[in-house]
């Protein structure tokens, strides 16, 4: 990082407070643009991107219905992580087939009217070894994974262009209203981002952002099962090699997961338990609990805070998050660096800070 050099000039051109999905893509697209950029990071055990599986399953939910522009969404958010695979010198995506097993007579109909490029072949007959499809299954393309925790902690690696990561947590309340950015550890800070996920409801200067919480539980298990695709049937089991899986996930919308639950944990294996075909060894070696956070439009939420120039937000990913982060990112840092406009579906601009927030 080039020092210093004039006594009224920043020595971080941008703070990210959170080093999530969000935190860590904006910081690697504001270093490409030649920002000097500082993430800080409390390394809470419940942020949501811990938690998650890192599955881009293009087809989700009981309806089936894809988002418009759904395959070049996926081509553009794929073709970012392959970059930046390039740049950190680590694969970061791996392609992934996924199986969708129908749960029931109404969303097998769906998926056997469903006419879409992500809309593989269809069967009836068994598919992933060890599954029962009893309303039948077809194949999802285009999937893949993202290896989330690689990602993450890339930043801040030696020789990782511009990103220095500080483990800590930034505490908004000692930061005074004021038209100039607060200082972080004695340094002029240029702009700071809130790239906070479920924090951000706690943060002072965002109150009253209409962010919905989605608390979700997953699991890491380990199981006798070789599989090579993820299994989709109400629950996800995704492969991490080595006969490790990851499965998830709960939903409970409205609430906060702020840590892991017997309750969790069983709901998901009971799931599970459901759709194999006979009862398999399973250890569960990892658990965790994360609250994904959305904007009742479901579109990311990002841009400058209406009253305080310096300061920023990246938020919104809900369920997403891997697919939607890529381009939210880039749109992001363009509007910081050269003043680019925001698509209006993310502009943080529709919604209003509540009066009286710092
Ligand atoms: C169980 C579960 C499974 C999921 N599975 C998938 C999936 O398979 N595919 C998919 O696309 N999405 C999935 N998601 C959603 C995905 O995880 C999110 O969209 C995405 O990770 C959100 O990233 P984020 O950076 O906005 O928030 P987070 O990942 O929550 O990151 C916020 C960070 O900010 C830090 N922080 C907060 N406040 C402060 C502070 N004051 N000072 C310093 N640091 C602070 C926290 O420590 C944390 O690291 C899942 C979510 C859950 C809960």
């Amino acid at each position: 990082m080039p020092p210093c050099v004039s006594p009224a000039s920043p020595c971080i051109d941008t703070l990210i407070v959170g080093g999530g999905l969000a935190g860590t893509l904006l910081a690697f697209e504001l270093a490409r643009a030649g920002q000097r950029v500082r993430i800080v990071d409390s390394g809470v055990e419940t942020a949501s991107s811990h938690a998650a599986g890192g599955l881009m399953n293009p087809l989700t939910g009981p309806r089936l219905s894809p988002l418009p522009d759904l395959m070049d969404r996926c081509a553009a958010a794929r073709a970012h992580y392959d970059r930046l695979s390039q740049q950190l010198g680590h694969p970061l995506v791996s392609a992934l087939p996924i199986v969708r097993i129908c749960r029931d007579a109404r969303e097998r109909e769906r998926a056997i009217e469903l006419a879409h490029p992500c809309r593989g072949a269809w069967t009836d007959s068994p598919v992933a070894s060890g599954f029962t499809a009893p309303f039948g299954a077809f194949r999802i393309d285009h999937g893949w994974r993202l290896d989330l925790n690689a990602l993450c902690s890339a930043a801040g690696r030696r020789g990782n262009a511009g990103v220095q990561v500080d483990a800590g947590a930034f505490d908004w309340r000692r930061v005074s209203a004021q038209p100039a950015p607060p200082r972080w550890c004695g340094q002029r800070v240029g702009a700071v981002v809130s790239c906070e996920g479920v924090a951000a409801l706690g943060n002072p200067f965002w109150q009253g952002l209409p962010l919905q919480p989605d608390g979700g539980e997953s699991l890491i298990l380990r199981m006798d099962l070789d599989l090579h695709e993820a299994v989709s049937a109400g629950v996800t089991l995704v492969p991490l090699g080595l006969r490790r899986y990851w499965l998830g996930a709960t939903h409970q919308p409205g609430q906060f997961s702020s840590r892991t639950t017997v309750a969790g944990r069983t709901a998901l294996l009971r799931k599970l338990a459901t759709q194999l075909a006979a009862p398999s060894d399973i250890e569960v070696i990892g658990h965790r609990a994360g609250t994904r956070v959305a904007a009742p439009d479901r579109e990311p939420l990002l841009g400058r805070h209406p009253r305080w120039p310096w300061l920023w937000i990246f938020n919104g990913l809900g369920s997403r998050g891997i697919l939607r982060a890529p381009e939210a990112a880039e749109q992001l840092a363009a509007r910081m660096t050269h003043g680019a406009p925001l698509a209006n579906p993310m502009d943080v601009a529709r919604y209003a800070i509540r009066p009286g927030a710092p």
